[in-house]
């Protein structure tokens, strides 16, 4: 028998998950100085005493930086706390001016309560000589967002962790080199210096790393202590008389970057990812793709979208669902060009088609699981409005302002351009020792001890997966008639360049060989948008495409290494654009073995089913 409980004004069964919301808020009074004071904690962000001096002096000097990180390829600190995002700004100022291109920085930071947008910029004011850092930062906030969230600055990754201390350490997998202990006073903060902290400290250090803290509080030492640190006092910093620093055991690593050759297999958007994750580490890697013009690939559709998957539940897919969404648009916005026709439009409006849905909707808006800035309900009216012309059907639906219409083919070239090309199929993949071999429809061997399979449909000539293929075809055509925005509503209609598109059909396509234009689900797409917008929409010498998708049982993406070097991107279904970018910087962490964008919950959601 299953009870149910009470939750926020909706019945949940116990056995089920809960609504995916977004984190608690900070709740912050604002004292006449400008600085964020905590209210829940009744404590303070910063010292009101020179904060970024503070920050310098207890975090940076406490942990022998810069200098620990002049000889070190690849540096990562952990950080327990973000707050204001004062120490990361803080370090990002020093790095840019000390660090060598080709060096990495990692910053891993956890906070339960993180600052929304707002609250972010006006505690940021405090600190005129960090404006411009502070508006890199916020130009990539994703807000009050649950979950992992990657913020890349060229070669800096932050890893913001937006989850309670305990979750957030025990999904974290990475060695720290400098942890930065901020946590507000233990007294009010007791459970960030816990001894389970600690512990989780200890698991994720390499041998030699730095600690430093403000506190000297006796709990803290001893917690430290019995963790394997070596605990020491030094002079504090403003009306403080001492803080904290320690080391854990051992030498530090100077982990040099490995000699990988990686071998990319497939030039889609899931090859595109993993190109520019490569290159963000220095790394060019090598591309092979027969059809330069993505001929076959999804990829090649001439408008496509990329828009947030709604969900309402709290699973570990769901949070990365989310957190793929503000990867994939913060990195487009940055590489891709309006006025080089590779970005087509912003916002995009999802239109509830029943009753049902939309109460769906509002459940999804209640909760709020993305922030009012990036998911709105609106009513039938409004959507109207943005839509710029009259939309059939009652309800209204949810909009997306920075959700995008984008050329797939600019964003793909755009993002693998870094690649040393190889215009050439892969016919068999074998093995020698550590080397994979792939053979080459021209004859040609390549070698490689970590090799990239991500070849949409033609994965099955060179794996047994268990996938499935799904047939989608769209049409376009010049129209008369084009709404201001896209527009999803069971079909989806996307304006670009004068013309329209409609999309997508869903039909098995066997074992992946059906990609013929088929005339009545052209007939089909364009019925279903006159059902959309009316019989004015009428594309003029309309033009239809079929490509094959790949899909797995359980609808989740595969991102795996399946054998040691061998590397599997696939089932992104329809949304390649929107999985592509994390999911190719978390393969790319793997192979590296660097800290991984994705939490331990979330990674062991993507391995799918590997049949040979
Ligand atoms: N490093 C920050 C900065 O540069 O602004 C200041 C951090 S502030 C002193 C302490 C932070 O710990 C707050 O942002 C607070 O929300 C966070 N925090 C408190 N309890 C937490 C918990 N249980 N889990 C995760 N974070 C928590």
């Amino acid at each position: 028998m299953v009870s149910s409980t009470r939750s926020a004004g909706y019945e949940w069964r116990m056995n089920a998950p809960r609504p995916l919301t977004s984190t608690p808020a900070a709740r912050l009074d604002w004292r006449e100085d400008g600085a964020p004071l905590a209210k829940g904690f009744d404590d303070i962000y910063f010292s009101a005493d020179g904060g970024l001096e503070e920050t310098r002096q207890v975090f940076l000097r406490g942990c022998g930086l810069p200098e620990s990180w002049e000889e070190c390829p690849v540096f990562v600190i952990g950080e327990l706390g973000f707050g204001t995002g004062l120490n990361f700004l803080a370090t990002l100022d020093v790095w840019r001016k000390t660090a060598r291109p080709d060096q990495h920085l990692y910053f891993i930071s956890v906070e339960a309560f993180p600052f929304d947008k707002a609250q972010l910029k006006r505690a940021l004011t405090a600190f005129p000589a960090l404006k411009d850092l502070a508006g890199e930062l916020i130009s990539r906030w994703p807000g009050r967002v649950r979950g992992t969230h990657l913020l890349t600055f060229g070669n800096i990754s932050l890893h913001l962790v937006f989850d309670d201390i305990g979750p957030a350490l025990t999904g974290l997998d990475a060695q720290v080199n400098a942890w930065f202990l901020d946590g507000f006073s233990p007294a009010k903060n007791p459970e960030m210096w816990s001894e389970a902290v600690c512990a989780h400290l200890a698991r994720l250090s390499a041998p030699g790393t730095r600690l430093a803290t403000f506190t000297v509080a006796g709990s803290v030492r001893r917690g430290l202590a019995g963790a394997g640190f070596t605990v020491e006092k030094m002079p504090g910093f403003g009306r403080k008389r001492e803080r904290l620093e320690a080391r854990f055991p051992g030498t530090f690593p100077l982990t040099a970057k490995r000699p990988i050759n990686p071998l990319i297999v497939g030039g889609g958007i899931a090859g595109a990812g993993l190109v520019h994750a490569f290159a963000r580490r220095g790394i060019k890697a090598r591309l092979l793709e027969p059809y330069a013009d993505l001929k076959t690939a999804a990829s090649g559709n001439p408008a496509g979208i990329l828009m947030p998957k709604l969900d309402l539940q709290d699973r570990p897919e769901s949070r990365f669902y989310n957190a793929a969404y503000l990867y994939a648009r913060q990195l487009y916005a940055r590489q891709l060009n309006e006025s080089h026709d590779q970005i087509y439009g912003r916002g995009v409006l999802q239109m509830a088609g029943s009753e049902k849905e939309a109460e769906r909707f509002e459940k999804i808006d209640r909760y709020q699981a993305l922030p009012t800035d990036e998911m709105a309900l609106v009513s039938h009216t409004q959507a109207e409005v943005l839509a710029g012309c009259r939309l059939s059907g009652g309800f209204g639906g949810l909009y997306a302002p920075s959700a995008l219409s984008l050329s797939p083919k600019g964003t793909v070239l755009t993002l693998r351009q870094a690649a040393e090309y190889i215009c050439d199929k892969a016919v068999r993949l074998t093995r020698s020792g550590k080397l994979w071999q792939v053979e080459t429809a021209a004859g040609v061997v390549l070698e490689t001890k970590a090799l990239f399979v991500c070849n949409g449909a033609n994965i099955r000539n060179l794996l047994d997966m268990d996938v499935r293929f799904t047939r989608g075809q769209l049409c376009w055509g010049q129209s008369p008639y084009l709404p201001e925005r896209a527009v999803i509503a069971g079909h989806y209609a996307v304006p670009f360049l004068d013309n329209l598109l409609l999309g997508a059909t869903h039909a098995h396509a066997g074992a992946g060989e059906d990609i013929a234009v088929r005339p009545e689900d052209t007939q089909d797409l364009l019925a279903a948008g006159r059902n959309m917008f009316g019989p004015s929409v009428l594309p003029e010498n309309v033009q239809a495409r079929t490509s094959v998708r790949v899909t797995t049982k359980n609808t989740l993406p595969i991102a795996t290494q399946i054998d040691g070097g061998l590397f599997v991107l696939s089932g992104l279904g329809s949304r390649g654009f929107m999985l592509a970018p994390l999911l190719g910087e978390y393969l790319v962490a793997q192979a590296l073995g660097l800290p991984s964008p994705l939490d331990k919950a979330t990674q062991k959601r993507f391995v799918g089913a590997f049949v040979a």
